[in-house]
């Protein structure tokens, strides 16, 4: 009744805004009912060596809501704002957690990492050490195979609790990549605080790494910087032979886009697991 009231006098302020606000609430409760549902889905794009061997992969999130397939770019920014993205992230790190798992027990697949984006508000909530330790203990697996990708937002703010936090995975044995590199405002003076292992180029860069001279001397510079900290770097939306070329004369160590592979549900990922076991 106070809820009905409070929204009457919305409708009443500005017609358009509460149509924009239920369809947000519609889409808060449908991504609410969604996790309770089972309606999403882990999947797998490929990560290479620069060899072209598979060293791994990026777990992307999918949403089926009534079979139909949702990209992350359509209800992440939601589920940060509202909160959700706690239980969602939640439920993505057990499922890459279990799926470590099941490659960890096959001698063909136990070298592969499994790389899980974060979001800044999981990454900043109380509990998301031991969130994360209970994942890594529950499922059984070498925490080396789990990669967690932070962008520059998360390390953003409260460096000091960021550093300290990183720390105490790094023992576990959990690896840190940054995503998007490049992109965002983080000084390259706590690039050296963070324990990093890898740095992700981010594919705005990579896009135009052919075309444009500027680009490759930016993949150039990241690169070689990588190197002087003791970090690797991966270059993410690798589409064409041309780009892989130009990463691979910049000394790039790893890649990731659709020139090696789209993110593929599991049944495609196991298929290309067992072309790759079968080619060696
Ligand atoms: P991201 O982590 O930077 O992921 C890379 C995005 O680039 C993915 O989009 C991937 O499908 C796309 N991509 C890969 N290769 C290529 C390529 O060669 N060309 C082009 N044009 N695109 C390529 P996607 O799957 O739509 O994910 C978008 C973003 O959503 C991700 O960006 C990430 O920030 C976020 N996201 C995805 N899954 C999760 C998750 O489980 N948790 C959180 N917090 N965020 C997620
Ligand atoms: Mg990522
Ligand atoms: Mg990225
Ligand atoms: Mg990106």
């Amino acid at each position: 009744q106070a809820k009905d009231a409070g929204r009457n006098s919305i409708r009443f302020f500005n017609p358009r805004m509460q149509a924009t606000l239920d369809a947000r609430m519609k889409l808060e409760s449908a991504l609410r009912e969604g996790l309770d549902r089972g309606e999403f889905r882990l999947y797998y794009q490929p990560q290479v060596d620069r060899d072209g061997r598979l060293i791994g992969a990026e777990a992307l999130l999918r949403w089926f809501p009534d079979g139909q397939l949702v990209g992350p770019d359509q209800f992440i920014p939601l589920a940060e704002e509202t909160g959700l993205i706690v239980p969602l992230g939640q439920w993505v790190l057990d499922a890459a957690c279990a799926q470590l798992s099941r490659w960890q027990q096959d001698e063909a697949t136990r070298h592969l990492q499994l790389a899980v984006n974060v979001s800044a508000r999981q990454f900043h909530e109380a509990d998301f050490v031991e969130r994360v330790r209970h994942s890594v203990e529950a499922s059984g697996i070498d925490a080396c195979g789990l990669k967690l990708e932070l962008t520059e937002s998360v390390v953003l703010e409260h460096v000091e609790e960021v550093v300290n936090r990183m720390h105490v995975l790094h023992e576990l044995g959990v690896r840190f990549s940054l995503d998007d590199f490049g992109t965002g405002y983080s000084s390259l003076a706590y690039l050296r605080r963070l324990p990093l292992d890898q740095l992700k180029i981010d594919q705005g860069f990579v896009r135009g790494i052919v075309d444009h001279p500027e680009d490759a001397a930016i993949v150039d510079a990241i690169v070689a910087m990588s190197g002087s900290l003791g970090l690797a770097t991966i270059a993410e939306g690798v589409e064409t032979d041309e780009q892989w070329h130009v990463l691979l004369g910049s000394a790039c160590q790893a890649g990731q886009g659709y020139l090696f592979g789209r993110p593929l549900p599991l049944e495609q990922w196991d298929a290309l697991l067992l072309r790759e076991s079968e080619s060696v």
